[in-house]
């Protein structure tokens, strides 16, 4: 009889459940619409019938869940609190729900933490003693490891890296600043910035007008030269950052994933260029930036970590 573990990442737009084994292999999985629109009951009584239908393909029981979702989250509750894109499950108390539910320990994080312990355990951090795991995708956030632990701050408030300032002059931000990391390097300042440089007779702008970051990684990688000068200034962005970084955390490994980091080094080697720059030769030197390895599975390795922790208490 071998005990299993579950992740799940609740997003959006879609949740994926995913049973891990001993190993920490993703045996079986499920992935389906999260519409929370249809509210608190219906997403927990989803999530629960799905371990229990992927639990059947397996020999073994389940001891425990993680679950992560986009913040801000009670983590010591167990609790979503208002994820602007979840309006539907606001406040839900989603660990004592599925407990309640399925009879074993639950708890629920941050998808940035959570992804950045899964990359920290079985992906590119593996063997570190310390890492900082970067999010590039529709908002730009990170996670914290230090000496293994997730530094989450006073207020469980850590991490919120896309809004601090590199430029005071830069472009005003959703959040009421200007020049916040956020509008050099997320998915929709990049398709922004493309935009308002390229001169309206792109092709695939014309058949795509709602142009996001993940086309502005496409285009680069194919040679569009415009694409790819946006994306070498958004690395030159990120290696500024990583340097503060490393100057106040004498953090040595930094690892960058989500749907923006998908175009490898055409973000990274600028990145890694920049970094010297602006830090003590010491600490950049000893800089390492590098490409996540999970993809989206990180999330659901790092769930299962925390359920096994759970265990572990
Ligand atoms: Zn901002």
């Amino acid at each position: 009889m071998v005990d299993w573990v579950v992740g799940v990442d609740l997003g959006g737009t879609k949740t994926e459940v995913g049973l891990i084994g001993p190993d920490n292999q993703i045996r079986v999985r499920q992935r389906f619409p999260t519409e929370d629109r249809l509210g608190p009951v219906s997403i927990v009584e989803r999530i629960a019938a799905s371990i229990e239908k992927l639990q059947q393909q397996l020999p073994g029981r389940v001891t425990a869940v993680g679950v992560c979702t986009p913040g801000p989250v009670d983590h010591l509750q167990g609790q979503l609190l208002d994820p602007p894109n979840i309006p539907g499950l606001h406040h839900l108390p989603l660990a004592a729900r599925l407990q309640e539910r399925l009879r074993v320990p639950v708890c629920v994080d941050h998808d940035a933490k959570a992804t950045g312990l899964g990359e920290f355990h079985y992906g590119a951090g593996r063997g570190e003693q310390s890492m900082v795991y970067i999010i590039v995708g529709t908002g730009v956030g990170l996670a914290i490891l230090a000496d293994g632990q997730i530094y989450r701050g006073q207020h469980n408030a850590a991490g919120e890296f896309g809004h601090t300032t590199l430029d005071r002059w830069g472009e005003r931000c959703s959040c009421g600043s200007r020049g916040c990391v956020e509008t050099f390097l997320s998915g929709p300042w990049l398709a922004r910035r493309y935009a308002a440089a390229q001169s309206g007779e792109n092709p695939v702008l014309e058949m795509n007008p709602g142009v996001d970051g993940q086309q502005i990684a496409l285009l680069a990688q194919q040679g569009d030269p415009l694409a790819v000068r946006i994306l070498e200034d958004a690395g030159e962005a990120l290696g500024i950052a990583v340097a503060s970084l490393a100057m106040l955390l004498d953090i040595d490994c930094y690892v960058v994933g989500g749907a923006v980091a998908r175009c490898g080094e055409l973000l990274l080697a600028p990145a890694r260029r920049t970094v010297p720059h602006h830090s003590f030769r010491s600490v950049g030197s000893r800089v390492r930036i590098l490409q996540n390895q999970l993809d989206t599975d990180g999330a659901l390795l790092g769930c299962a970590w925390l359920a096994r922790q759970l265990l572990a208490d």
